[in-house]
């Protein structure tokens, strides 16, 4: 089945075809990690999850990268004001190391109580500062790339395609920016951007600070080299999707499509990002969740409004990722309830089939193809979430599927709601999972025919996952007992 999405870059939406058969690289613009993370940032990582998941579903191996930003993005994308994280250590008397610390363990906390699967790698930008440095002299050899007193600029004039993703051409961006205060006298034109900043003026009291390409004062990188010089280490040259939220378009992704395109030799026919994936907002009366607006929620609001963090991921899934979706309490509300009812649901499914384990033979239950089908259309439709569930409900309310199949599928598609059913429904019933049944089956079997080796293994198994095997005879026919070690 072809997998579309729409791509910013094209602005249609494409069959998906990797550079490599069978996998997929994924670069995700990861968090600054300055201040706490909101639910509006987890709209985003949400959709990464789902894409990830759905790819894998698919049946493709996936590298997912994301960076963690914890120098250089200064207040403005457009290289004004100061960095956010020497602005954070400022605000909270701990040193700039500490607080990206405290908030990368934040992030991850709130990631980790959404089930969104960490990255395969979460490279941070301060420990890649050698492949930045690389990059930005590959730059200025070939004269992409200046040095002023305060930094070195990538001179957009040099990249003809500047404008590209976003749509604008150079001289209309020019425009829109001009009444930009510009600080630095000497830079060529107003979308020229930062690469590298000298520790200088403004910055002369950086506290994050290297040994700079050029010249004799220490600087540090600007925010837009860093996803360019650590996707392509981790991913090469060629990637095929590239995700970060609207907001990214018009500047940072810009900025990485020039400097890249311009620090490689590509062929006519080869991008830096073949895919360009954007999602759109999470706000709050019509306007974006931000930090800086102060209309901005967190895992702890959350928590506090007894909606389960795993509700939003319905939620989240409920609208289109390319049309904003206005938060309300209302709303998150009755994704909970959505939420509640699958749960319940899937504890009525699974303790039907506990209490009646010899006719349901686990490794007979099949999830229903002609359903999964229909899952997997709907998510290949440039990843339509609200069908998806829609589909997923209509399986659930189908009375010609058995029980034990209904919950096969369901606990199926769960791979890439990520609702994590299975697990809450056996924490909540105290029952046990279908794969320790299979492999105590598998070892019963194992011992009937003899083969002790084997099913002294799967007793091992069985008990790294937790459990004890306790061989009983029932009516003189040998069975066995499963129960949680304490
Ligand atoms: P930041 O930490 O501000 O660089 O943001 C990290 C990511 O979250 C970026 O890809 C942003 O586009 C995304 N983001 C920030 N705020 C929102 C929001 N309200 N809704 C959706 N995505 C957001
Ligand atoms: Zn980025």
């Amino acid at each position: 089945m072809d997998f579309k999405i729409y791509n910013t870059l094209t602005k249609k939406v494409e069959i998906f075809k990797p550079v490599k058969q069978g996998v997929v690289g994924i670069y995700a613009c990861g968090p600054t990690v300055y201040d706490l993370t909101h639910i509006g940032h987890m709209r985003k990582y949400t959709m990464d999850d789902i894409l990830k998941r759905t790819l894998t579903y698919l049946g493709y191996e996936v590298k997912h990268v994301m960076n963690i930003t914890d120098v250089g993005h200064l207040a403005s994308d457009a290289d004004e004001g100061d960095d956010k994280l020497e602005k954070g250590a400022l605000k909270s008397g701990k040193s700039v190391w500490d607080v990206a610390s405290q908030y990368t363990d934040y992030f991850f906390n709130t990631t980790d109580a959404l089930n969104i699967i960490r990255p395969d790698v979460t490279p941070r930008a301060t420990d890649h500062i050698g492949q930045i440095i690389t990059m930005i002299n590959k730059l200025l050899a070939s004269k992409h790339a200046y040095v002023t007193q305060k930094a070195i600029y990538f001179d957009t004039n040099t990249y003809p395609n500047y404008g590209m993703l976003s749509g604008q051409n150079i001289a209309d961006k020019q425009v829109g920016v001009r009444g930009e205060v510009v600080t630095d006298p000497d830079k060529r034109h107003p979308t020229d951007f930062a690469l590298w900043f000298f520790c200088v003026g403004h910055f002369e009291n950086h506290t994050m600070r290297w040994a700079s390409p050029v010249g004799e004062n220490d600087g540090f990188p600007g925010w837009h080299i860093e996803c360019s010089a650590m996707s392509m280490h981790y991913l090469g040259d060629q990637i095929d999707i590239h995700t970060g939220g609207i907001d990214h378009i018009p500047v940072h992704h810009e900025n990485e499509i020039a400097q890249s395109m311009c620090a490689h030799h590509y062929n006519n026919n080869e991008q830096f990002v073949n895919y360009w994936l954007h999602y759109d907002f999470l706000t709050v009366d019509g306007e974006k969740m931000s930090k800086s607006k102060n209309n901005f929620y967190t895992l702890d609001n959350v928590r506090s409004h007894q909606i389960n963090p795993l509700a939003l991921r319905l939620y989240f899934m409920g609208t289109s990722y390319r049309k904003p979706l206005n938060f309300t309490w209302e709303g998150a509300m009755s994704a909970n309830n959505m939420y509640t009812k699958i749960i319940t649901q899937a504890m009525n499914l699974q303790s039907g089939l506990q209490s009646n384990l010899a006719s349901h033979k686990s490794d007979l239950w099949l999830v229903d193809e002609k359903y999964v089908n229909d899952f997997k259309q709907a998510l290949c439709d440039d990843l339509n979430t609200a069908r998806a569930l829609a589909v997923v409900f209509e399986m659930l309310a189908d009375k010609n599927i058995n029980d034990a199949d209904k919950y096969t599928t369901l606990i199926d598609m769960d791979k890439v709601l990520g609702l994590d059913i299975e697990k809450v429904v056996l924490a909540l019933s105290g029952n046990i999972s279908n794969n320790i049944i299979e492999l105590a089956e598998k070892r019963k079997l194992a011992k009937e025919i003899k083969n002790y080796k084997l099913a002294d293994d799967l007793r091992a198994e069985i008990e790294t996952l937790g459990y004890e095997v306790i061989d009983t005879t029932t009516d003189g026919q040998d069975s066995y007992k499963i129960i949680k070690k304490l």
